[in-house]
């Protein structure tokens, strides 16, 4: 009791100075645990000891820990999930991926905060494919992002909306535009309107009048340009600081047959343009974007504005990273198509079909993505984090099994014929029973080392000896008495399975080919009673989810 408590604060002040020391957390740890001031001298000792340790750990060792303990700040930090000039039972919020690939734990951050905030304030929150770039987007990617919600166990209020079904709608606001003088067609080749953004200098466009602008945005709809020829641009500020006012494309011609629309629209509105419009006509009071929005912040408004439409509020948060792998989409398609790894659910990647097979669970996954809440500090968390969450979750109900990686026989000499009986979980009532005799699978890194006379004992069974182990391995009995020391898992049958154990994708920023690892062994028989997708812990070894029965495959969780 006392060395955890002093262990839980010299983690978090480490954390937050740098390193700890004993007089630092002293007035804490008593503060949590009166009795330590009993006996000081007892209290001071371990105080140092565990300062020591703490002080000793790497970056990711302190994280992991530390994620296993409740401050009362990281509660408030949950309740604290407020936005501005929310009403209770009014705010709405929004999900609005693009079906442009398979979800990730990126999205899930966005996702869970949109679905928390809006159940939080008693609100809605809607579900928006935005799908407004016809080259990008795949009936599939719906689906797979539907299917991801789902499994997290995200439910949007209504029916989802389609940004592309509302063409029409971004036409005649487009049209407003041009006709109040405030956006105008440019036909410039695309390094002339690059450099002209740089400089800050307006094109021949630019200064057309609004009867001409009609006539040129006309042609692009009716196809006088071909793709690429023209864009529609907003009439922002040239002259500004922020380069994302200097007059930004609101409207290219791609022409490419979209997967819900069709041949129908060759003329597709930018995200700066269809986002704040379909915010502010749906109804969504509250839009949470990623920080690197940041800066479109004033021209979403300025459009608003100049449509004379309702204006969200915006609030940012930080885009979701983690260490040594790669989690926007963008990254992802490359490593899919390129064959680098196994495909979506490949269990190295962040992908949510890449967490589920890997046997992630969404309650780990929103526990993991809400800690950040809407906080605009980036950091880049390795695994560890994710996977201390699930631990925790699996721990209580995961049933536990043997697996014995690389096998090495031994035949125990005077074994004595019985049933073993070995509980599914400590906290239950029920057992998996074996008949056993003197034939055993024992793992062969523990054997490996051990010297004649050293004795182990084969996990609720019984105690073995080791009579030699040079070219050939001896065992005996050694009676019954439970005692210290190493106990190992064993099969009493060779039931070949494969572990798959999914390891970093990337190192220093290169792509890992030995970031699967694979290992052989034996697990005991009551393992083919399962269904894939089961979730299991094998005694120490790890959690494991049953990927594939035949062949017989787990992956490791965590
Ligand atoms: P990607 O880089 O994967 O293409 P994106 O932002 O282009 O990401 P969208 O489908 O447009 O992907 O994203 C839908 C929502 O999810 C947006 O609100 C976006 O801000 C959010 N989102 C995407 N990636 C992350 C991330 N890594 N962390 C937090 N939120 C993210
Ligand atoms: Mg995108």
């Amino acid at each position: 009791m006392l060395t955890e408590i002093i262990r839980k604060h010299a983690l978090r002040n480490r954390k937050q100075y740098g390193a700890t020391n004993p007089r630092s957390i002293v007035g804490k740890v008593i503060a949590d645990f009166p009795d330590a001031k009993k006996d000081m001298k007892t209290t001071m000792g371990e105080a140092a000891r565990i300062c020591e340790e703490v002080n000793a750990l790497s970056e990711e060792e302190l994280e992991e820990e530390l994620s296993k303990y409740t401050f009362e700040e990281k509660k408030k930090e949950e309740r604290g999930l407020v936005i501005p000039n929310a009403e209770e039972g009014k705010v709405v919020t929004r999900f609005p991926p693009e079906p442009s690939g398979y979800p990730h734990i990126g999205h899930a951050k966005a996702a869970f905060l949109d679905y928390e905030l809006a159940k939080r304030y008693g609100g809605r929150m809607l579900l928006r494919f935005d799908d407004t770039n016809p080259e990008k987007e795949k009936p599939e990617y719906v689906d797979a992002i539907k299917e991801g919600l789902e499994w997290l166990g995200i439910s949007c209020d209504g029916e989802p909306t389609y940004t592309s079904d509302n063409m029409e709608k971004f036409y005649s606001y487009a049209e407003n535009l041009i006709a109040a003088g405030k956006a105008y067609v440019c036909t410039c080749p695309s390094e002339k309107v690059k450099e002209g953004r740089e400089h800050g200098r307006p094109c021949a466009c630019r200064a057309l009048i609004p009867e001409e602008q009609k006539s040129r945005w006309k042609k692009m709809l009716e196809g006088s340009y071909g793709g690429g020829e023209a864009v529609l641009r907003y009439m922002g500020d040239l002259a500004s600081a922020n380069t994302a006012l200097r007059d930004p494309t609101l409207f290219r011609i791609i022409l490419f047959a979209h997967y819900r629309q069709g041949e129908q629209f060759r003329v597709w509105p930018s995200y700066d343009f269809a986002g704040p419009i379909m915010d502010s006509t749906e109804g969504v009071t509250h839009a949470l974007r990623t920080k690197e929005y940041e800066l479109r912040k004033p021209l979403y408004f300025a459009i608003l504005r100049d449509l004379g439409l309702r204006e969200p509020e915006l609030v940012e948060f930080a885009r979701l990273s983690i260490k040594n792998t790669k989690v926007g989409k963008r990254h992802i398609i490359p490593l899919v198509k390129g064959g680098l790894v196994h495909g979506w659910d490949d269990p190295r990647l962040p992908t949510l079909r890449g967490l589920r097979r890997r046997g992630i669970l969404p309650d780990a996954i929103r526990n993991f993505v809400l800690s950040f809440g809407l906080k605009k500090s980036e950091s880049e968390p390795g695994w560890s984090r994710l996977l201390t969450e699930n631990r925790k979750l699996l721990d209580p109900v995961a049933p536990h099994y043997f697996f014995v990686p690389n096998p090495v026989k031994v035949m125990v000499e005077g074994a004595p014929k019985r049933t073993a009986k070995m509980k599914v979980h400590p906290n239950k009532d029920e057992h998996r029973e074996y008949p056993v005799s003197e034939t055993f699978y024992l793992p062969r890194a523990e054997i490996e080392g051990m010297k004649e006379g050293e004795v182990f004992r084969l996990k609720d069974l019984y105690n073995v000896r080791i009579i030699e182990n040079m070219d050939e391995l001896k065992a005996g009995y050694a009676g019954e008495e439970l005692r210290e020391g190493k106990k190992l898992q064993w099969v009493s049958e060779p039931l070949a399975c494969e572990i798959w154990k999914p390891g970093d994708l990337f190192l220093n920023g290169e792509y890992n080919p030995e970031s699967m690892d694979v290992e052989k062994g034996y697990a005991e028989k009551a393992v083919l009673g399962l269904e894939p997708g089961a979730m299991v812990q094998f005694e120490r070894y790890g959690f494991c989810r049953l990927d594939s029965k035949e062949p017989l495959r787990f992956i490791y969780s965590c």
